[in-house]
């Protein structure tokens, strides 16, 4: 099926949110009544002695809470819980105390991206990445990408500003990108309520439709660059044929970071790149089955780098 990676991803990422919204989500019965409650983990206040009603509180539906909280920190099943790198590095730079449910879902993240997805995350975990895609799909459409390049940033500028946002998170003492991110904003405002941080994830779209191809995520997002550097050595990769390619270059024109893709048309390899989103879409618009989902050798990529 030539969309098949697409609406395995839509699925995914619109998956994620409905169980974040569903999770959040709890009946909470006191003294008789029920009450509707939008908080993530409610059991905290609920069974705080503090709480006068604590004795005749409970909560009704902890059954439907998959994924509590938030992208930053949340906690899948009420028991594993998983923690933003990228959170974590600010927050502990800028001097805060973190509890060690934080620290264990910091572990957790990097074991599963950084051995095994890479960089996924942006494909079938971001919200921002529907934005994206969308505005790649429009200037497609529009026939924007032919134009001249309205403004020139680096593919790696994201690695500069991850460093500088680490920076000023010690400089100043507060998680810099996390007053203005806008993957924490798109999926706060899906989940809780969309409020002025619909104008940031606009300010995203624009300058994707408008002014970059792939700008943000592709030149700006600091939490990509994270993932890249966390999955540089991550086993699922996208492999590449040359015997089976007829150098078309579709794979090239689809890919949100094709600079990864340098090998095709001149020999077969792992596309090896950090900065592949492992999204599929090569492998979908290859006519030639050319690209696939595989695992790297990782014997034969050290003897390779020797
Ligand atoms: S680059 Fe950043 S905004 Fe884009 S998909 Fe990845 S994490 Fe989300
Ligand atoms: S190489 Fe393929 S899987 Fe990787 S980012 Fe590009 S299109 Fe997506």
């Amino acid at each position: 099926m030539k969309y098949r990676f697409l609406i395995l991803r839509r699925v995914v990422q619109v998956g994620i949110l409905v169980l974040f919204f569903v999770g959040n989500f709890s009946w909470v019965s006191i003294a008789g009544k029920n009450y509707g409650v939008y908080q993530g983990d409610t059991s905290v206040f609920i069974e705080d002695s503090r709480n006068l009603a604590a004795g005749e509180s409970k909560i009704t539906n902890r059954a439907m809470h998959f994924f509590q909280g938030n992208l930053s920190s949340s906690k899948i099943f009420g028991v594993i819980p998983m923690s933003d790198p990228l959170a974590v590095a600010q927050l502990f730079l800028a001097g805060g105390a973190l509890a060690l449910d934080i620290y264990i879902g910091l572990i957790v993240v990097l074991v599963i991206y950084g051995l095994f997805l890479g960089r996924a995350y942006c494909a079938y975990v971001c919200p921002v990445n529907l934005v994206v895609d969308f505005a790649a799909y429009l200037r497609r459409k529009f026939g924007l990408n032919t134009l001249v390049k309205q403004i020139h940033i680096g593919r790696n500028a994201k690695y500069g500003i991850l460093f500088l946002t680490l920076v000023l998170c010690f400089i100043f003492g507060i998680a810099v990108f996390e007053m203005i991110s806008p993957i924490s904003m798109l999926h706060r405002g899906i989940v809780f309520g969309m409020g002025a941080g619909f104008f940031g994830i606009l300010a995203v779209f624009l300058f994707d439709f408008l002014l970059l191809k792939n700008g943000f995520c592709g030149h700006i997002c600091p939490l990509g660059a994270t993932f890249s550097l966390i999955g540089k050595y991550s086993i699922w990769r996208v492999k590449y044929n040359f015997e089976k390619c007829t150098q078309c270059m579709q794979c090239v024109q689809i890919c949100p970071e094709n600079q990864v893709l340098h090998n095709v048309g001149r020999k077969s390899a792992v596309i090896d790149g950090m900065a592949c989103i492992k999204c599929g879409r090569c492998i979908e618009v290859c006519n030639d089955n050319a690209l696939t989902y595989g695992i790297a050798n990782l014997i034969k990529r050290r003897q390779n780098e020797v």
